[in-house]
């Protein structure tokens, strides 16, 4: 059996952060891949916004991580001149619960070390945002997007600069926590027969990781959530964008609203909507459900033409809460929590995935140590 430090399993914007943060700390790192490239999952399909932190329950993994990974990923922007773009982004009141409900949106954004909120009146929202209808808005200037392949692209680049590898079409079949040698006592088997004998495993294999868990021999498994999944429709709008900032209803529901997002070329889109799913692999978009955006839209941005929508894409959630519980965090499960020294588990990294993807890796190297 070949004996390696370290083994990540999926090349997905975390598994790649991950990978990065270990090799740069000197250990010598194996990400194994089941598909022929990287970031083929939730990681190309998402909105790839850097969120700001605002929503999140304070003291939550989302809330902390969100705001470190945040910082964290406008440096790495900086600093490795990846595309991205400090847009900014309104949440707009539509009714006047809504506006009550933005103070209690401000100091949740606040809790969770968000002060750069500004509260604006409908004029003032209007001459930032002309097309847009509302009674009051929030404007978050450190909301942003990202090139999420180009991102991507530079972890990978990092890794392997600082001596770890990636391996593609390796998907890894089998984990026993206490069956590899005795200075490196996991097992990882992958689908080909190889085995491997490594000292840390970190779980990153998003809508598989829960699944990959619950196969690990020698694990508690009880600790374990079930896996769900709630599948995200966009809708794409012919023609140039309405606004120069991502534009977000006052979130009442599961998700955050049909919200309206701005890919690097300007091009706009709506969605994620919410729909729960038995088949995580099933991504295609319904065309009907994008009936439902065209009421929930026009609420903010009253001159949508009708038929202008055009299904998009979609992209799956790995949902470790059922459809009617509340929420869940990121569920990071290191050797305090399940016992096995060197296992790191990521389960239920849903957004704001993307924009904690540093920080998540630096959360598990700590574990590590
Ligand atoms: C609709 C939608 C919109 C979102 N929008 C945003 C946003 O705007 N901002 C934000 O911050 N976050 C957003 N997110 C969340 C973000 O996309 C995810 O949190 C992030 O991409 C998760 O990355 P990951 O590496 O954990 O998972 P993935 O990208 O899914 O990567 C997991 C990898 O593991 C591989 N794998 C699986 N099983 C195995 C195996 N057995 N062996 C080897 N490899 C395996 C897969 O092939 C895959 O490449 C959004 C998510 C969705 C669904």
């Amino acid at each position: 059996m070949e004996q390696i430090e370290a083994v990540v399993i999926g090349a997905g914007v975390v598994g790649l952060a991950v990978g990065r943060a270990l090799a740069l700390s000197g250990r010598e790192v194996l990400v194994l891949e089941s598909e022929n490239a990287i970031g083929t999952g939730t990681s190309s399909r998402n909105s790839e916004v850097i969120h700001a932190g605002i929503y999140y329950p304070a003291g939550s993994f989302k809330a902390r991580l969100c705001v470190q990974g945040k910082g964290q990923l406008y440096a790495y922007c900086a600093e490795r001149g990846l595309a991205h773009q400090r847009l900014g982004k309104l949440i707009v009141a539509t009714s006047p619960k809504q506006v009550l409900a933005l103070d209690g949106i401000m100091a949740k954004a606040a809790a969770n070390g968000v002060h750069d909120l500004q509260k604006l009146s409908a004029s003032e929202a209007r001459a930032l945002e002309p097309a847009l209808s509302c009674e009051a808005a929030l404007l978050s200037p450190s909301t942003g997007v990202v090139d999420s392949h180009g991102l991507m692209l530079a972890l990978q680049g990092d890794m392997e600069n600082a001596g770890g590898l990636l391996a593609l079409v390796s998907p890894v079949q089998h984990i026993g926590v206490r069956q590899g040698t005795a200075t490196h006592p996991i097992r990882v088997t992958t689908q080909d027969g190889t085995e491997l004998a490594c000292k840390v495993l970190v779980n990153a294999a998003g809508l598989n990781a829960v699944a990959l868990a619950r196969g690990m021999d020698g694990l508690d498994h009880s600790m374990l959530p079930q896996a769900h999944y709630a599948k995200g429709n966009y809708f794409t709008l012919a023609g140039r964008a309405p606004f120069s900032r991502l534009i977000y209803p006052v979130p009442e529901a599961a998700g955050l609203g049909v919200h309206l997002t701005l890919d690097l070329g300007g091009q706009a889109k709506f969605g994620p909507d919410v729909q729960w799913a038995d088949d995580p692999a099933d991504l295609q978009v319904d065309p009907r459900r994008g009936d439902a955006f065209y009421a929930e839209v026009r609420k903010y941005w009253p001159a949508l033409q009708d038929g202008a929508l055009q299904p998009g894409y979609a992209g799956m959630r790995p949902k470790i809460n059922a459809p009617h519980e509340a929420a869940a965090d990121f569920m990071i499960q290191g050797p305090t929590e399940h016992g096995v020294p060197g296992l790191v588990n990521l389960l239920g990294i849903e957004s704001p995935g993307l924009t904690s993807s540093l920080a998540i890796a630096d959360e598990v190297c700590a574990r590590l140590l």
